[in-house]
């Protein structure tokens, strides 16, 4: 018989695949050309984004309960924020460029984002070219200890409801140490990410396909700068 928290999962990865779905439905909407009617259409389209994150936390809450993990993560702790946050879906980033465009902080964050991915591109010149060059350098990036654009002075994130899955899925069963600089490849260190089942990872590829037409990049920061780019000149 399984527990009653393993019994939660399958319920919380219907609900996400609902709330992926009516983005998805949402996305299917789109005109074509990419102008201000198109901008004006996503604007409304990814007011769905947030329905999906809200589902996303539910089904990580089941799944740490139902593996039984002890998180040691606590509000404010953030030396997981020095990574270079990556793996991040198109309307994560759109969704998150509409919630910060208007902020009094959001030339800082533009600045601050191009210094990140400036020095994560010199960085990955330097690897080279083969397999593993990207993790040598995301290892890198992290120990220079640049903080997220996005990380507030007291340590919190300050976009957190709109942070992305990339971030909502990171952990530590760890002290927040080894978290830290070269802590991160010690044995102490037990990070770990909680993944989708693979039904759920397909409905959001399928969702993301949808705006491939606009080839924003998987990286967070990145992908901030190229929303600029493409939409700045339609906001009011
Ligand atoms: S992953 Fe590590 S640094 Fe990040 S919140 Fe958890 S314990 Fe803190
Ligand atoms: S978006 Fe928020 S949670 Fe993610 S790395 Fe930045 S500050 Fe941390």
């Amino acid at each position: 018989m399984q527990s009653p928290a393993k019994d939660k999962l399958p319920e919380a990865v219907e609900s996400f695949l609902l709330t992926v779905k009516i983005l998805e439905e949402s996305l299917k909407s789109l005109p074509e050309n990419v102008d201000g009617a198109y901008y004006q259409a996503l604007e409304k389209a990814l007011e769905n984004v947030p329905a999906v994150h809200q589902a996303y936390d539910r089904y990580i809450s089941a799944a740490l309960v139902a593996d039984g993990k002890n998180i040691t993560c606590k509000k404010g702790c953030s030396a997981c924020c020095r990574h270079f946050v990556t793996s991040v879906e198109p309307f994560e980033i759109l969704a998150l460029h509409l919630r910060i465009r208007k902020s009094e902080q959001y030339p800082d964050q533009l600045f601050a984002c191009h210094s990140r991915v400036t020095k994560f591109d010199q960085l990955l010149k330097k690897e080279g070219e083969d397999p593993e060059a990207e993790d040598r350098a995301l290892y890198r990036y992290f120990l220079r200890g640049a903080a997220c654009p996005f990380l507030k002075q007291d340590g919190e994130c300050g976009v957190y409801e709109n942070r992305p899955m990339s971030c909502r899925m990171f952990f530590a069963e760890s002290p927040p140490r080894f978290c830290s600089g070269k802590e991160v490849v010690s044995p102490w260190n037990k990070n770990f990410q909680v993944e989708l089942p693979d039904v759920a990872e397909e409905a959001l590829a399928r969702c993301s396909a949808l705006l491939d037409n606009l080839e924003l990049p998987v990286g967070l920061f990145s992908g901030v700068l190229d929303a600029n780019a493409l939409f700045g000149k339609y906001e009011s």
